[in-house]
C-alpha cells in the first residue's frame, strides 16, 4: 500500500497582526473588490509584537498596499468549482481561476490605498477602498510595487473590464438620516453610493418592489432597484 505524504510536517499556522475594522458588519453588499468603494475606510491597529513604530517606517511613503487576510467567515468550506457573481451567477470556473472566499485555504489579497500612518500611541493604519469584513484576521502588509505588479495590458479572462455601475437615489428621508448621521460617518451618502453602484442585489434577483438590506456600520440601508438605479429608501437602527 502507498504510504500517505507526511503532511504534519507541511502544515502552517500563522496568527494575525491585527484585525480590520470596516463599516461592512456583514458579507452582503460588501464591493467584490477592493477601490471599487473609495469611500470604504478600513483601520489597522497592530497587535504586540508587531505594535511598535520601527515595524512599519518607511511604509508611509507608498500610497497603495497590498493585504493578505483570512476569509475567516467562509474558512473550511470550498468546491472546486464556483460561480463567479460575474458570470451572472449561472456559470461555473475553477476555483483558482477565481477570487472566489471559498477556496481550500482562505487566503485573501486586496490592493488597498494606504491614507496614514499614525504611530503616536500605537501602530494604527487607514486604507481607503477596502472590500473585507469588520473584523477580519490581518495576515500580513507589503507594499505595492507598479514598475513590477502594474499590468494594464494583461488579459483578464471571464471578468473582462469594471462592471456597469448603477444610478443611485436617495429619498427626502434618506437625506435627512443621511445629514443626521454625517457627525458621526462625515462620508456615509458617498460609501452608500459606491457600495449601491456596484449593484450588489444577488444573482437573478430583479423584482423592483424587493427591498433589500446592506449593514453599514451599526446602520441598515434599506434599498430597492429597478436595474438601472438603486434606490435608497431609509437608514434604520437595529
Ligand atoms: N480582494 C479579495 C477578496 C475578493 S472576494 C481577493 O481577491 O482575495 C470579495 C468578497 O469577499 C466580498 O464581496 C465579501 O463578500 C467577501 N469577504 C470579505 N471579507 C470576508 C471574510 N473575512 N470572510 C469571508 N468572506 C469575506
Amino acid at each position: 500500500m502507498a504510504k500517505s505524504p507526511p503532511v504534519t510536517d507541511d502544515i502552517h499556522s500563522f496568527s494575525p497582526i491585527g484585525h480590520l475594522r470596516t463599516p461592512f458588519a456583514d458579507k452582503f453588499g460588501i464591493p467584490r473588490q477592493p477601490s471599487l468603494a473609495p469611500h470604504a475606510l478600513g483601520t489597522l491597529q497592530l497587535l504586540p509584537p508587531y505594535d511598535r513604530p520601527e515595524a512599519v517606517r518607511g511604509l508611509e511613503a507608498f500610497s497603495h498596499v497590498w493585504l493578505t487576510f483570512v476569509f475567516h467567515q467562509t474558512a473550511g468550506q470550498w468546491s472546486p468549482t464556483v460561480r463567479p457573481p460575474r458570470l451572472g451567477g449561472n456559470q461555473r470556473m475553477g476555483v483558482f481561476a477565481t477570487r472566489s472566499p471559498f477556496r481550500p485555504n482562505p487566503l485573501g489579497l486586496s490592493l488597498v490605498e494606504l491614507a496614514s500612518v499614525d504611530t503616536t500611541e500605537h501602530v494604527v493604519l487607514t486604507f481607503r477602498g477596502v472590500d473585507l469584513v469588520d473584523g477580519t484576521p490581518i495576515l500580513d502588509i507589503k507594499p505595492y510595487i507598479p514598475y513590477v505588479e502594474s499590468r494594464p495590458d494583461a488579459r483578464s479572462g471571464f471578468v473582462g473590464g469594471a462592471p456597469e455601475r448603477l444610478a443611485v437615489s436617495f429619498s427626502p428621508v434618506a437625506q435627512a438620516q443621511c445629514a443626521k448621521w454625517r457627525a458621526t460617518y462625515p462620508l456615509l451618502a458617498e460609501l452608500i453610493t459606491d457600495v449601491l453602484a456596484q449593484d450588489p442585489r444577488p444573482a437573478y434577483a430583479d423584482d423592483p418592489q424587493r427591498v433589500y438590506g446592506i449593514r453599514l456600520y451599526e446602520l441598515d440601508v434599506k434599498w430597492r432597484c429597478d436595474g438601472r438605479t438603486a434606490f435608497v429608501e431609509t437608514l434604520e437602527t437595529p
